[in-house]
Order: structure tokens, then C-alpha cells, then sequence
């Protein structure tokens, strides 16, 4: 059922080049199909954050990008997510609209795609669709555009005035956080309320974390993702020093987990805490932040390339490439290519270390991308192994506590 993609050597270096992809298939290992796909319907920005892995780091393919996914692109993409959904007759599927700054594809080529994979899909196949922005341009316009398209909206944003501005500038040194907040009260404080997915924010260990997290809760999220800066060992994240026993962004986390934890009601969800603790009860993982639950997601560039996931721009230029693209090849292909069989296979991609830890289950080794080394490829632990450790451990102390007082108190 499966093709395989071109033999052509990959640039990856060290893990997975040599992934015996044949050996798993012949000992029963099967590809989980695509459930998610993002679509970079526009490659450019009109913010220049100061850490963005798409612009700032390793891969600059962003260079040869068209700045617009042209219509045919999207026509072919539409037809290739279609057509996955319908091979392996896929109940549900997420459709993510990524960037760059997607809202800066205009509102022909959104509804466009949008409106086109609803009506390519079977009937039996539900599609939720999401933008992903960072709420420079989110006007009433485009509002009344998602309420009609069903379109969810989540917005970046990295606390208050202070946490915002440091990174997420215009390209001029302008703060990005009046006209960001603006458009926030827009889509929270009045009808399409319904429509907010959430925040991401990215962390930085110099903002206060609880004054971060009580900036965000103003937008009554119903989620917050804390994204962890991208980096590696050979280019480690900020306050990061690769192999340190220190433990800044866990540190910097456990501040808010004890406020979101102790709270007597549920201020929002924040998906890597419910997830760490879903996964600390035996569940399986809902983000590839953690765990080890198969990685279903592909992405679709601005130029029709078939990609495995953007976070890998932080690790060297062209680590996501995969050599296809939708005009010629189909996303079963990408199945097979050894970097994206790498995030379905659990443990089996773990480096040696991962394997012996006594929460590997839960931590799964961390994101992807942060593993990278020019020696090992992704066969590494976390660059944020100190930290995962001791986020880990530290939720998983606490819910035993309360767990043996209910006890106790039963
Ligand atoms: S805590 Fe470190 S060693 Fe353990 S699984 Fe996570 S990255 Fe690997």
C-alpha cells in the first residue's frame, strides 16, 4: 500500500539516516496514517521575533519560498489531504493554516483552502480547522470570516507588555503588544469567543512566570501552551548550558503548575501539564512534546513540498525536507521516509541514555528537533533533559501526595 520515497541520500546526519525502515516493515511495523496537517499558506512575517526558529535559525529555505502558497499549490494540497483522509478512511482530521503570518494569505486563499478540503473530503470525514497566528492582523473582517468558515484561531502571545515586546517586534523595533492585546479583546470579549483555541507562549526565564501566566489568563484561554525555545546540543536554547545539572525553564514551570495546580477551579487548560499527567496515569500523548505516542502530522509549504515538522528548521538547514512534493507524489510516501517513521516508532528511536531513564515513558525524549547533535543526529536526549527531569518528577511527587492523602482521608 505504501510507496517508498526516493533513495536519494538525505541530509540528515547521524540518526535516522540508517533506519532500517524495510526491517521494521518485514518484522510488522506499520505507518499510522497523517491525522494533522499544516498548511503554510504564506511563508512571510510581519513580526521579526527575535527567536523565530522559521526565520532566525539553522534552515533558511524561507529564502526560496514563494511568499503566497499559489492557488494551484493549494488546489493540489487540498486534493493530496483528501485523498489521505479518504485511503485511510479517517473519521476526523486537523487542518492547521501556518505561516509565516497565514492571515497575511488574504482571505481568498483561506476560504479557498478551507472550503476546499470540506467539500474534497467524504462525508463521513469531520475536518477541524485552525489558524495559528500571531494576532497582528486578526481585524473584526477576518473574524466574521472564521465564525462563517468555522475556522478556530490561536494566537501567540508571550505574557504582558514587557514579555511580549522583548522578542515579538516589528521588524522597525516596534513592540508588538498594544495592537496584539487589541485584537485579542476582539476575538475574546464579545461573540467569537467560541472560536479561541488558545495561546502559545514562548517561554523566556527572564519574564516573571506568574506574571506571565495572570497576563495570559486576561484572554480567558482555554488552553496555554508553554513552548519551550527551540535549540540543540549544537546550538543550545538561551540560558541552556547543554549537560547542566540546572533546571531554569523547569524551575520557571513548576512556578505556574503550583498555581494552576492549587487553584480551586480550572483557570485554563496548559497542555503540557495535563499531558505530563495523563501520561504519569498511563495514558498516551496528545502532543509530541512529551511521551512516545506516534507523531501524525505533516506540513505543506508555501511551494507544495511535503515536509515533516518546522521545529527542525532549528536544527540545520534543510532538516525538514523530505524530497517530495504534492504535484508529484502523494502523502502515503512520506510515510515511509525515514525521519518521519523515526517519530512513530516510541522508544525505538530513544537514545541509549532515554532508554535507561525511569520516566521515558513519560518524557518520550522530549520534541524532536531538540535532541539534534552533529554527531548523533537525533539520537540524543533532550537538550532540556535537566529540565524535563525535574518538571516531571516534580508533577508526578505532587499528584502522589494528593493521591495518598484522598487516600488517607478515605
Ligand atoms: S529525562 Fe532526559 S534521559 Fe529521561 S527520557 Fe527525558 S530526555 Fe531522555
Amino acid at each position: 500500500m505504501f510507496g517508498s520515497p526516493e533513495s536519494e541520500p538525505l541530509r540528515t546526519k547521524g540518526f535516522p539516516e540508517f533506519l532500517d525502515v524495510d526491517a521494521l516493515l518485514a518484522g510488522g511495523w506499520e505507518p499510522l496514517p497523517f491525522q494533522q496537517f499544516i498548511l503554510k499558506v504564506h511563508s512571510r512575517c510581519d513580526l521579526a521575533c527575535r527567536y523565530c526558529y522559521v526565520y532566525e535559525m539553522a534552515d533558511q529555505s524561507w529564502r526560496e519560498q514563494p511568499r503566497r502558497m499559489s492557488d494551484a499549490i493549494a488546489d493540489r494540497a487540498v486534493e493530496r489531504i483528501a485523498e489521505h483522509a479518504s485511503r485511510h478512511d479517517l473519521a476526523e482530521i486537523d487542518v492547521i493554516l501556518h505561516g509565516g503570518e497565514p492571515l497575511l494569505a488574504g482571505p481568498e486563499l483561506i476560504s479557498r483552502v478551507v472550503r476546499g478540503v470540506r467539500g474534497a473530503v467524504d462525508t463521513g470525514t469531520r475536518v477541524n480547522v485552525n489558524v495559528q497566528t500571531n494576532g497582528v492582523r486578526l481585524t473584526e473582517a477576518y473574524l466574521r470570516l472564521f465564525e462563517s468558515l468555522e475556522i478556530r484561531v490561536g494566537v501567540s502571545l508571550d505574557g504582558d507588555a514587557a514579555g511580549q515586546d522583548r522578542h515579538r517586534r516589528f521588524a522597525d523595533g516596534r513592540g508588538s503588544h498594544a495592537l496584539v492585546s487589541e485584537s485579542l479583546r476582539r476575538l475574546t470579549a464579545g461573540p467569537y469567543h467560541h472560536l479561541f483555541s488558545g495561546i502559545l507562549c514562548t517561554i523566556d526565564v527572564r519574564n516573571d512566570p506568574v506574571r506571565t501566566y495572570e497576563a495570559l489568563l486576561e484572554y480567558d484561554p482555554p488552553a496555554v501552551s508553554f513552548l519551550l525555545p527551540h535549540g540543540n546540543w549544537a546550538d543550545p536554547p538561551p540560558f541552556r548550558e547543554p549537560g547542566s545539572s540546572a533546571t531554569p525553564y523547569a524551575d520557571w514551570l513548576i512556578q505556574i503548575f503550583d498555581v494552576w495546580y492549587d487553584s480551586p477551579v480550572l483557570q485554563t487548560e496548559i497542555r503540557m501539564f495535563r499531558e505530563i499527567m495523563r501520561l504519569l496515569m498511563g495514558g498516551p500523548s496528545r502532543t509530541e512534546t512529551v511521551g512516545l505516542s506516534p507523531v501524525r502530522m505533516v506540513v505543506i509549504e508555501t511551494d507544495g513540498k511535503i515536509e515533516q515538522a518546522d521545529s527542525l528548521k532549528s536544527a540545520y538547514h534543510g532538516a525538514p525536507e523530505t524530497r517530495l512534493h504534492v504535484l508529484s507524489d502523494d502523502l502515503d510516501r512520506a510515510l515511509l521516509h525515514p525521519a518521519i517513521v523515526a517519530r512513530q516508532i516510541g522508544e525505538l528511536a530513544l537514545s541509549p541514555l532515554c532508554r535507561s531513564c525511569d520516566i521515558m515513558s513519560t518524557c518520550g525524549g522530549g520534541l524532536y528537533a531538540h535532541r539534534y547533535s552533529p554527531s548523533a543526529g537525533f539520537a540524543e536526549p533532550s537538550v532540556y533533559c535537566a529540565d524535563l527531569y525535574r518538571l516531571i518528577t516534580y508533577i508526578r511527587d505532587r499528584c502522589a501526595q494528593d493521591v495518598a492523602r484522598l487516600r488517607g482521608a478515605g
